[in-house]
């Protein structure tokens, strides 16, 4: 599946709900998904991760749409195979 293939499902089923919602609670709705991943990462449970990973791609696919923006040429836009930064394909950016 593609970024925009997973954008397009979560507007499918959700946009209806999302759009009602608006931008700024989709977005404390994401943070809170971000939140809960930090959770997971501490917990150690990986189910858990797996889950709050999902979360908040689906959350940040929901976003998205709110806003107008797709997802897949935002990322290629500013990632198109070599860091944005040093502009290679392994980044050798100072850490
Ligand atoms: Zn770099």
């Amino acid at each position: 599946m593609r970024i925009r293939e997973a954008q397009g499902m979560m507007r499918a089923i959700y946009y209806h709900k999302d759009s009602r919602r608006g931008a700024k609670r989709t977005w404390e709705w994401l943070l809170e998904e971000v939140r809960e991943l930090g959770d997971a990462l501490q917990s150690g449970d990986e189910r858990a991760l797996a889950s709050e990973f999902a979360d908040v791609l689906a959350w940040l696919a929901s976003l998205a749409n709110v806003v107008g923006v797709d997802l897949e040429e935002a990322f290629l836009t500013k990632y198109p195979g070599r860091c944005p930064k040093c502009g290679r394909a392994v980044c050798a950016c100072p850490t």
